[in-house]
C-alpha cells in the first residue's frame, strides 16, 4: 500500500529525526499506510499536527546499568525507557533483555503498544523499556543482581499512576519479581500496581502467563469462524518456545490442534506427532534449556533442525512467536504454497512487510501482532484492577474476561476495516481502530 500524500512528509520527517532505527520507520511507515484512508475521510486527523504528535515518543530515557558478575567483574549494560504516549491511561509496556536491544527497537515497541493498548478499549498508554543485557547463561544471582540496578534508575520514572512495565523477551515472572522486590525497597512502598506479570504469591493476576498465547489463539479463532471454519484438526506451526509459544501452543491443543514444530534462535524441532507440552514446559520453564535438549530428551521419530526456517514445515495455522522480522516474505511464499489459511502473529512485528504482502495478496486470514498478542496487556489491566482493589480473582473468571476482550479486539478490527471499504483486512482496522482512540484523546486534552 501507498502513503498517502499528505501524509508523505510527517513520514520523511519520523525517518530523518530518527536516523538509524529501521524498525521504528517499518512499525510507522506501515501504521501511516492505513491512515490515509482516515484522513481522505476526516481531514481534521490532520490538523494540530496529531499525527506527527503521535509519531514523537512523550520522552525517552537512557541510562547506564553496572553490575557485578559472579567472578567479581562489573558488567555495564544500557538501560532504556521509552515512554510513548499517556493520551489514555499511565504508560504501559513490557520489558525487554536482548543484546539486539537498543533505541530503535523500544522505540517501535513502544509506538506498537500505544495502539495495541488502544484496542484494547482499557485506560492504558504506550511504553517500553529493556535493555542489552543478554541473560542467556547467566546464574541466578547475576539476573539478581543486573535487575535490582536496573530497577535502581528506572524507579524514579514508573509507579502505578506513572509507567507500569511487565516481562517481554529475557523478562518473566523471576526477573519481575527481582525488579518488584528492588522497587519495594527503594520507595518503601509496597505498590503492587507499578509492575504487572508479578507472581501469584504478591499480587498477580491469574491466566497472566498464559494470556497473550491464549489471546493470540483466541484472535485466530474468531478469524476463522468469519469463515465458518474451526481450529480443531487442524496441524499448526509455532515459532518461539518462550512464554507466549508456549502458551499459544496450549490453547492450540486444548482446542484440537496439532502442533508439530516450534523453535528457538538456534534451530527448529519436527515432530509430526504433535509437540509435548510437558516436555517443552520442564525444558524451558523449569531447567531453562534449549530446544535441542527437548528432541535429545524426547528422542524417535521428532527431529532437531539446527538454522533453517520453520516456515517450511507445511501447516494450516501459523503463529509466529519469537521476535520481530522472523517471517520473511519467501516464508510466506512457502506456507501460502503449503496451505496456510491462518497466521496470527503472537510476537511483535514478526512479519516483514513483504510476508504481510503476500499473506494479503493470497487471502489467507492474517493477524497483526497489535490486535492478536493484546491479550498480554489487557491481562495485565486486569492486574492492575484487581491490585487497586486489593483484590484476586479466579483463573476461570479471568480467563473469561480475556477471551470476551479478545472477541471485542477482533470485532473492532473487522468492523473498522469494513467501516473503510477493506473487509477482512485486519491490518488496516487495528491501526485505524487504535489510531482514533488515541487521536480523539489526545485532541480533547489539548496540545500538550
Ligand atoms: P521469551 O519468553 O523470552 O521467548 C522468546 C522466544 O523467542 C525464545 O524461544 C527465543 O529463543 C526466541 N527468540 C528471541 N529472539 C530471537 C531471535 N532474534 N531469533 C529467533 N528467535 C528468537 O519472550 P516472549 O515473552 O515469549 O516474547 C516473544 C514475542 O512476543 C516478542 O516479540 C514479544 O515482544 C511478544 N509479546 C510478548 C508478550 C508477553 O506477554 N510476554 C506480550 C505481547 C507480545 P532463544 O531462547 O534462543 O533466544
Amino acid at each position: 500500500m501507498n502513503i498517502d500524500e499528505k501524509l508523505q512528509p510527517i513520514l520523511a520527517a519520523v525517518l530523518s529525526r530518527n536516523a538509524g532505527e529501521p524498525e521504528f520507520h517499518q512499525a510507522v511507515r506501515e501504521v501511516l499506510e492505513s491512515l490515509g484512508r482516515v484522513v481522505a475521510k476526516h481531514p481534521d486527523y490532520a490538523d494540530d499536527a496529531l499525527i506527527e504528535r503521535i509519531c514523537e515518543p512523550e520522552r525517552q530515557i537512557i541510562f547506564r546499568v553496572p553490575w557485578v558478575d559472579d567472578r567479581g567483574r562489573v558488567q555495564i549494560n544500557r538501560g532504556f525507557r521509552v515512554q510513548f504516549n499517556s493520551a489514555l491511561g499511565p504508560y504501559k509496556g513490557g520489558i525487554r533483555f536482548h543484546p539486539s536491544v537498543n533505541l530503535g527497537i523500544i522505540k517501535f515497541l513502544g509506538f506498537e503498544q500505544t495502539f495495541k493498548n488502544a484496542l484494547t478499549g482499557m485506560p492504558i498508554g504506550g511504553g517500553k523499556g529493556g535493555s542489552d543485557f543478554n541473560p542467556r547463561g547467566r546464574s541466578d544471582g547475576e539476573i539478581m543482581r543486573f535487575c535490582q540496578s536496573f530497577m535502581t534508575e528506572l524507579h524514579r520514572h514508573v509507579g502505578e499512576h506513572t509507567d507500569v512495565p511487565a516481562g517481554d523477551i529475557g523478562v518473566g515472572g523471576r526477573e519481575v519479581g527481582y525488579m518488584f522486590g528492588q522497587y519495594k525497597r527503594l520507595t518503601n512502598r509496597y505498590e503492587a500496581g507499578v509492575l504487572t506479570g508479578k507472581g501469584l504469591t504478591y499480587g498477580g493476576s491469574q491466566a497472566r502467563r498464559e494470556a497473550t498465547g491464549y489471546g493470540a489463539v483466541y484472535f485466530v479463532e474468531s478469524m476463522l469462524a468469519t469463515r465458518k471454519q474451526k481450529i480443531d484438526g487442524r496441524r499448526a506451526a509455532v515459532s518461539g518456545s518462550g512464554n507466549v509459544a508456549i502458551y499459544t501452543i496450549e490453547k492450540l491443543q486444548q482446542l484440537g490442534a496439532r502442533i508439530v514444530a516450534c523453535s528457538d534462535s538456534n534451530g527448529y524441532i519436527y515432530d509430526e506427532r504433535g509437540i509435548d507440552l510437558g516436555l517443552l514446559k520442564e525444558v524451558k520453564e523449569v531447567r531453562r534449556a534449549r530446544i535441542s535438549d527437548y528432541a535429545e530428551l524426547k528422542g524417535g521419530p521428532v527431529r532437531y533442525i539446527e538454522g533453517g526456517s520453520i516456515w517450511d514445515v507445511p501447516c494450516e495455522i501459523a503463529m509466529p512467536s519469537a521476535t520481530q522480522n522472523e517471517l520473511t516474505g519467501k516464508d510466506a511464499m512457502t506456507l501460502v504454497k503449503n496451505g496456510v489459511v491462518a497466521v496470527g502473529e503472537g510476537a511483535n512485528m514478526p512479519c516483514t512487510p513483504e510476508a504481510v504482502r503476500a499473506f494479503q495478496a493470497a487471502g489467507v486470514l492474517y493477524a497483526p501482532g497489535k490486535a492478536a498478542n493484546a491479550g498480554g496487556v489487557a491481562t495485565s489491566a486486569l492486574e492492575m484492577q484487581q491490585n487497586a482493589s486489593r483484590d484476586s480473582w479466579t483463573f476461570e473468571q479471568t480467563e473469561a474476561r480475556l477471551a470476551a476482550i479478545m472477541r471485542g479486539i477482533h470485532d473492532r478490527c473487522a468492523q473498522t476495516a469494513e467501516s473503510y471499504g477493506a473487509p477482512g483486512d485486519y491490518v488496516l482496522g487495528a491501526n485505524i481502530a487504535g489510531f482514533v482512540r488515541v487521536a480523539e484523546s489526545m485532541r480533547a486534552l489539548g496540545v500538550i
